[in-house]
């Protein structure tokens, strides 16, 4: 009989895994320990947090024998700030972790066995996020500031030099906390509801060098605006758009559903995968450009288009996946739930010259049974859906809609494989799988998997 784990008590630990959530993973007898900020390979001394009846939390009190995948953090507010889990372990390392995590949820939860190629690491590793939406606060000391949420609670880390950011963020974000301090304008407060500024939210168009600038604020204005504009202007010249975004309610949610363009133009440019791609303050653009282009290349290398084919792009966003294929395609359909992510898709299909693609604004489920229902067959169906997954009403439509191959791309690859499973019990075979890194140092990983279907395999043999 194993000897009962208390709380409050110190053992010796050996890492020798990671959860999903970069959580080290160790053993005390039949109990699995987790701890923060560890390494595999780490022998450490850990104090239990919480003991449950099967697994514990611990947190590290000493390194005993480092990992020697470990490396020096190089950002002081690391372990600190929510937003990075590895930067305590090499790349290599990370990218090992990353790539056994996907693969394990396959054969775990989706009971599937696919040949999984290579992971794609990130071709940057910091400042590769295009996008940074920092909430604006006090801290303990009741300075103004702007930063990221310490993990699972409401405190503000202050962090205007994110390594995960490009460089030109941090002087906006200084910038745009010295102008609410000299005027007075308060951070939002989300227990009393009072104050203005809830988030600064920036986007960058790596290959334009353009920058939007959006303050989300509670209410229709923001004091000195005008001084502000001119401010921001004199700061950077790539800022091309600035912008308020209202958002009243009392949410968690940080874009509300109107923007005002204070400056410059509604939405700023980039470039992926030879598309002109534009972004406006709601729609969703991945964060990593240079990541997603390996990305959606693995994804037009498995819809293995000729030229012929009708492609469904279900959860398009501004349409970047389906106006990539566009060229090797006939005809692409692409669906999408935001408005302005639907307008936007337009809009770039509009300002690429691409004709042979339509967007339409709806919930993919809703529209698949529909496009189903309307006899509509595509070849290829591309499905990116956020991380919850896919509804068995959308795979059912898209069963019925017999598509020779359907490619998924998912940000979360427990879901996927999940729904993969369903694919595979209605005639779908798993051909091949990748890992795509588009998040470097944080917990999160991309993939992207192809399914076949087996009677069309049959007749092709
Ligand atoms: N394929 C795009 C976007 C993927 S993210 C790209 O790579 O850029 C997932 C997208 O699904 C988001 O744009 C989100 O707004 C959209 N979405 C979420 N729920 C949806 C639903 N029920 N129906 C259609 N689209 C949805």
């Amino acid at each position: 009989m194993q000897e009962m784990l208390t709380k409050n008590t110190t053992h010796t630990l050996t890492i020798t895994g990671m959860t999903s959530e970069g959580l080290g993973v160790g053993r005390l007898g039949q109990m699995a320990v987790f701890v923060p900020h560890a390494a595999v390979g780490d022998t450490i001394e850990v104090l239990l947090t919480k003991v449950l009846k099967n697994y514990a939390y611990g947190k590290m009190i000493r390194v005993l024998t480092p990992s020697q995948t470990r490396i020096l953090p190089d950002c002081e507010q690391f372990p600190l700030c929510g937003g990075c889990v590895y930067r305590h372990i090499s790349y290599e390392e990370e990218l090992r972790i990353k790539e056994e995590l996907v693969k394990e949820n396959f054969y775990k939860i989706g009971h599937i066995q696919i040949p999984f190629e290579p992971i794609l690491p990130s071709p940057l590793l910091d400042g590769y996020r295009n996008k940074a939406q920092l909430p604006v606060g006090y801290t303990k000391q009741g300075a103004l500031t702007c930063g990221f949420y310490q993990k699972r609670s409401h405190r503000i880390i202050p962090n205007t030099s994110c390594l995960l950011q490009p460089k030109a963020f941090g002087p906006i974000e200084r910038e745009i906390l010295l102008h609410m301090k000299e005027y007075s304008i308060p951070p939002y407060d989300e227990e009393t509801r009072k104050g203005v500024v809830r988030h600064i939210y920036l986007r960058r168009g790596e290959s334009t060098g353009e920058i939007m600038v959006c303050i989300v604020v509670t209410g229709k204005t923001l004091r000195k605006s005008d001084i502000l504009v001119s401010r921001l202007h004199a700061l950077d010249k790539n800022i091309a758009s600035i912008v308020l975004n209202h958002n009243p309610k009392n949410t968690n949610v940080i874009l509300g559903e109107e923007c005002t363009t204070l400056w410059g133009k509604d939405s700023i440019e980039d470039v992926l995968c030879g598309v002109n791609i534009q972004i406006s303050p709601l729609s969703f653009y991945q964060v990593n450009r240079q990541g997603a282009q390996k990305l959606y290349q693995k994804a037009a290398q498995y819809a293995a288009l000729t030229g012929s084919e009708t492609v469904l792009d279900l959860y398009c966003g501004a349409g970047t996946i389906g106006l990539s294929m566009a060229k090797s395609a006939k005809r692409i359909i692409g669906v999408e739930i935001i408005p302005q992510a639907v307008q936007n898709a337009q809009e770039n299909a509009r300002i690429n010259q691409i004709q042979n693609a339509q967007f339409f604004c709806e919930d993919a489920s809703g529209a698949a049974s529909r496009l189903a229902k309307e006899g509509i067959r595509p070849d290829v169906v591309v499905l990116d859906p956020p991380r919850k997954g896919l509804t068995p009403q959308l795979i059912d439509a898209v069963v019925q809609m017999a598509p020779s191959r359907v490619v998924m791309v998912s940000c979360n690859s427990a879901t996927a494989a999940r729904d993969c499973a369903v694919f595979v019990q209605n005639g779908y075979a798993p051909k091949r799988a990748c890992a795509c890194d588009l998040f470097p140092r944080t917990a999160h990983v991309e993939c992207v998997v192809l399914l076949e279907q087996e009677k069309e395999n049959l007749h092709a043999r």
